[in-house]
């Protein structure tokens, strides 16, 4: 059987998590964060004090590094060789380091599969940056979400201020603008809009207004759902 798959891509910070979580909700989808994936192979570099820029060593650590995904209740975790590590992945400096790692194809080779599995088991709606144009070019729903680089600063820094954590908004903004840069230019699967992808800004728009837009797209796109 044929599912359906979304695909949703864009910059760090856009809200992909947040809507995509939202919209496979009310859809009885499964979510997948591809993000995720990169940021445990991300912690294991990290614990092992790999050198981010030597390639030949991530590639061994790829070897080594084993990363599955398990649904807890609808909610994915991340393990890393036996460990859930679904919380320690959320820090800025983990997310930085992603984006120097994931540059390197045996990094995004070891997970691409992984991905493509998980499409095929089920409906999915999975978030990343290369989804509709590398991951799953035959997604059925392609959306490209986007916002300004402040305005996805600000909302970061509010997430941050929330969980007492004391941050500086300019700061957090720059590294946002240094993480796109990075993940739009580099060599594989960069970050870029999809052809048949539907370019949303959220910057302007209220959450609820994007997953109700997100679910509009994929019927648009032929999702069938029962009334
Ligand atoms: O979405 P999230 O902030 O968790 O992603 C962290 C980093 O993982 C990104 O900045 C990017 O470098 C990398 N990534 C990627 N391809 C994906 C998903 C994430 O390269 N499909």
């Amino acid at each position: 059987m044929q599912h359906f798959n979304i695909a949703i891509d864009g910059p760090a910070g856009a809200g992909k998590s947040t809507i995509a979580r939202a919209a496979a909700a009310r859809l009885g989808f499964i979510y997948v964060d591809t993000g995720a994936m990169y940021r445990a192979m991300a912690l294991y570099v990290l614990r092992n004090h790999i050198q981010a820029s030597g390639e030949a060593e991530i590639a061994a650590a790829c070897q080594k590094a084993h990363i599955t995904i398990r649904y807890e209740e609808g909610r994915q975790q991340v393990w890393l060789n036996g460990e859930d590590v679904s919380d320690q992945i959320r820090t800025e400096e983990v997310g930085n380091l992603t984006s120097q790692i994931s540059v390197y194809l045996p990094v995004r080779e070891k997970l691409l599969e992984l991905q493509r599995q998980l499409a095929e088991s089920a409906d999915v709606i999975m978030d990343g940056r290369d989804i509709g144009t590398c991951v799953l070019p035959g997604a059925q729903a392609k959306i490209y979400l986007t916002a300004s680089s402040r305005v996805r600063a600000e909302r970061r820094f509010q997430e941050l201020s929330e969980k007492g954590m004391s941050c500086d908004l300019d700061a957090i903004e720059k590294d946002i603008i240094d993480r796109d840069y990075r993940d739009m230019h580099r060599e594989h699967a960069p970050l870029k809009q999809a052809e048949d992808a539907v370019y949303l800004d959220t910057s302007y728009l209220s959450r609820e207004e994007v997953v109700s837009r997100v679910i509009e797209i994929a019927r648009e796109r032929g999702l069938k759902l029962e009334e």
